[in-house]
């Protein structure tokens, strides 16, 4: 069980305001403490396209490396994984899409140009590689995903770790539960956009999937529907999944003070409800 915190990155590149570098770090050194075991840090993307993202490096630089914890990156194309690369992260989660418009309109490449990109992506890189595929059960520009193209991608690349995105929150559980088993990804990225996110969560948990990423505080967005909300949230899946008697390694205190400090630092209320609940012993 792997719980990849994505609110550094996904969650941060949603959010009107750029905030420092090294409150970025803070953000994922306190992810960290929490016992976290992936984070995904930084995205290698140009800063003139996602000006929230700049100054990646920097961000590595403020990290304070905890043993136990996997420091991920994500990069979009060729160039992305060289910066990432060189800046010293532990995993490159190299992102390709499963349809030819959201390919263009996200990335500004064709799906065989990423496609491209990926292979030589996971030839050349000396750190392991996680390919995640966005809008794998539904497309804002395209509509309904065709599973059978979704397998096909996952099928071109058998030594990366995939993971299925629902990047704009449109799936239900037994479509989770199906594209999980049929391609047998390990990885799930779910938002919870139209209210079905932690059921698709326990869908692809049935269905053997073993990744999971979640934002703390259920921070981000969705570029394609302004009003939305974002992913799952990390402390409200940890709770889950507790729930369920699976072990996380996550303190769930820690990452629910991270969520109410990171509250704080954004000025707002976060989608997130276990970090207002509390959480419940039961006792
Ligand atoms: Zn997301």
């Amino acid at each position: 069980m792997t719980i990849c915190d994505v609110s550094p990155r996904d969650g941060l590149q949603n959010e009107p305001e750029t905030l420092p570098a090294q409150t970025r770090a803070e953000l994922v050194n306190r992810l960290a403490a929490a016992g976290v075991p992936r984070v995904e840090a930084a995205s290698f993307v140009r800063p003139d396209a996602v000006p929230q993202m700049a100054g990646a490096e920097e961000v590595v630089k403020g990290i304070r490396r905890r043993a136990g914890t996997e420091y991920s990156g994500l990069a979009l194309n060729v160039r992305g994984y060289e910066r990432l690369a060189s800046a010293g992260l532990d995993r490159v989660n190299f992102t390709l899409a499963a349809t030819e418009t959201f390919s263009r309109r996200n990335a500004n490449q064709s799906l065989d140009e990423a496609q491209a990109a990926a292979h030589e992506v996971v030839e050349r890189s000396a750190l392991p590689v996680t390919l995640t595929i966005s809008v794998a059960f539904g497309c804002p520009f395209e509509g309904k995903v065709d599973p059978g193209v979704v397998a096909a991608i996952v099928e071109g690349f058998p030594v990366a770790e995939i993971v299925l995105a629902d990047t704009i929150g449109v799936a239900a559980p037994r479509q989770v539960r199906e594209l999980v088993e049929r391609t047998h990804a390990p990885g799930v990225h779910l938002h919870n956009t139209r209210n079905t996110g932690y059921a698709n969560a326990v869908a692809a948990l049935e269905a053997g999937a073993t990744l999971f990423d979640a934002s703390c505080g259920g921070l981000g967005g969705c570029p394609y529907a302004p009003r939305a909300t974002g992913n799952i949230a990390t402390e409200d899946l940890v709770y889950l999944l507790e729930g369920e008697g699976l072990e996380t390694g996550i303190d769930l205190d820690a990452l629910i003070a991270t969520a109410e400090w990171l509250e704080g630092v954004l000025g707002r209320r976060l989608e997130g409800q276990v970090y207002r609940a509390g959480a419940w012993s039961g006792a």
